[in-house]
């Protein structure tokens, strides 16, 4: 006689002690007991979890941990940053509103505002939000949400956070902070009054390079409940292991960021004294054009991020990224180890050059992300790739 395949689930052992670690539930339903209990969890009388895309036990326990750093409740953990961004514009936005964006928003960012929303009838327009005049100037009798981010990417250049919530008040407008760059550990939007936080939690909070999340939360629960029904409807839902991976990462991430912050403020500082080098944007550091803000709104947190300029054009670029060989070219930032990446030629290649020069991207230009590597070491790479393209 064949055996019978085992196909009916057999119950988890028992144990009278229990994991320390967070279990991974990768199940995408749950069996219910009887139609009333279902009822019940339906109505939000009873606690627990029906189907994966709708929310799932890995999901809410890195959410509750991203609320706790960013003094946020009820954030939603979606399948990644754009998740995050799409689930707001489409949760809260209808045809016929308008949304302002920064004008040097996060690459995919930029284009959901300038080519996704139109197709939908949703306006928009991209103002500096260096420039509080500039966002004011942006806006229509239609615009319902501005969205910027606090460091721009890749000039690092810091926004007018606090004259944007002003005017965001007084207009009667959603402000909504992308705060991937700075980090709650660099700054809580939701402090300065801003009514919704955005994460690509793929970056610096995962930290490990190996999930793909994001994270929104909002202060009003009924734009929250808006955004939640928006994302389950669209599918925006995040994988259970990369909410498990980043949970992991997340234990890390203070360790992590202020090891990398001082790694990349000594990094600056060294870049800043090399010959070949034309200019060095670090928040942190006096000669930033938006210094006086930086240390107002982030304190002395200058993050990890550092971008400069060595002289000679692509060819020496090139030089540069095959001389430093151990240091990733990779056009993504919040790694655990450094990684460098060359704008131009990646976030910022559908840019005219004239358009990259009046953002003062040349070819020479590149953005690092600092990790928590030995800052000796990383300077002395630097200062050999550097050497080795331009001496
Ligand atoms: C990477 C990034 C995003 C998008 O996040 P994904 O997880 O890659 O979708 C959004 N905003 C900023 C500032 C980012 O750096």
């Amino acid at each position: 006689m064949t055996p019978k395949t085992p196909v009916r689930r057999t119950p988890w052992p028992d144990s009278s002690s229990r994991a320390v670690v967070t279990p991974l539930q990768p199940s995408v339903v749950y069996a219910s007991e009887s139609p009333d209990a279902l009822d019940a969890q339906y109505d939000g009388r009873a606690p627990g979890y029906t189907y994966a895309r709708e929310g799932h036990p890995n999901a809410d326990v890195l959410a509750t941990k991203i609320d706790t750093m960013e003094g946020a409740q009820g954030g939603l953990v979606v399948g990644s940053g754009m998740a995050a961004v799409t689930a707001t514009m489409l949760g809260l936005l209808k045809a016929g509103d308008h949304v302002v964006g920064g004008n040097q928003l996060y690459g995919r960012s930029m284009r959901m505002l300038a080519e996704e929303l139109p197709r939908f009838g949703i306006g928009t327009a991209m103002a500096d939000p260096t420039d509080v005049a500039a966002v004011e100037a942006a806006l229509t009798p239609d615009t319902r949400l501005i969205l910027v981010e606090v460091v721009s990417n890749p000039t690092l250049r810091v926004s007018d956070i606090e004259g944007i919530v002003n005017l965001a008040r007084a207009r009667g407008l959603l402000l909504a902070v992308d705060n991937t760059f700075t980090t709650p550990r660099g700054f809580r939007p939701f402090d300065h009054g801003a009514d919704i936080v955005i994460h690509s939690v793929t970056k610096l909070l995962a930290g490990h390079s190996d999930a793909t999340l994001g994270y929104v939360a909002l202060k009003d629960p009924g734009r929250r409940k808006a955004v939640y029904d928006t994302a389950v409807t669209l599918g925006l839902t995040p994988s259970p292991f990369d909410c498990w991976l980043a949970e992991r990462g997340l234990y890390s991430f203070e360790l992590r960021y202020d090891r990398a912050e001082s790694n990349a403020a000594a990094l600056a500082d060294a870049l800043a004294g090399m010959p070949g080098i034309r200019r060095v944007l670090y928040p942190g550091r006096r000669d930033h054009p938006d210094h006086n803000r930086a240390t107002s709104l982030l304190g002395d947190r200058g993050g990890n991020m550092v971008s400069f300029e060595i002289d000679g054009g692509r060819d020496a670029a090139n030089a540069l990224v095959r001389a430093a060989a151990d240091i990733a070219f990779a056009p993504t930032l919040g790694d655990i180890g450094t990684t460098l990446s060359h704008p131009a030629t990646s976030s910022h290649r559908a840019l005219t050059p004239e358009a990259r020069a009046a953002l003062g991207m040349s070819e020479g230009f590149f953005r690092v992300s600092v990790g928590v590597e030995d800052a000796d070491l990383l300077i002395d790479e630097f200062g050999i790739a550097i050497a080795a393209a331009t001496g």
